[in-house]
């Protein structure tokens, strides 16, 4: 979809820190993170609402995957999540470690996620 700021992050189009990817979805950092290695999480298709995404349960297996990799990287016990879609409009699932530390480290933050993705 023109203009998207999301389509445009899938399309390679606008740099981020991807820390995954498969055929369907991609995950990386937001640019202003709630806390370490605050992930967004996404479909490679154009949806509105999380709701609409019609593989939503491998949409949410991605989520898990996120987080538990979230929990190792940081050692954190809790890795919240939240669905809210008014400021993009492109379907996205936040997924972040409750925990403090350099959150705008967004490079070694990517790097950490991603080794820990199993
Ligand atoms: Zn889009």
């Amino acid at each position: 979809m023109e203009n998207c700021i999301f389509c445009k992050i899938i399309n390679k189009e606008i740099p981020a820190n991807i820390v995954y990817e498969d055929k369907n979805f991609l995950a990386f950092l937001d640019i202003r993170p709630l806390a370490r290695g605050h992930t967004q999480i996404i479909p490679k298709t154009h949806y509105r609402w999380v709701w609409d995404v019609p593989n939503i349960g491998e949409f949410f297996e991605v989520a898990k995957k996120i987080a538990l990799a979230q929990k190792k990287a940081f050692n954190a016990d809790i890795v919240r999540s939240q669905i809210y879609g008014e400021e993009i409009p492109h379907a996205h699932i936040w997924v972040w470690p409750e925990i403090v530390g350099d959150e705008k480290d967004l490079k070694g933050n990517a790097e950490k996620i991603i080794s820990s993705i199993q």
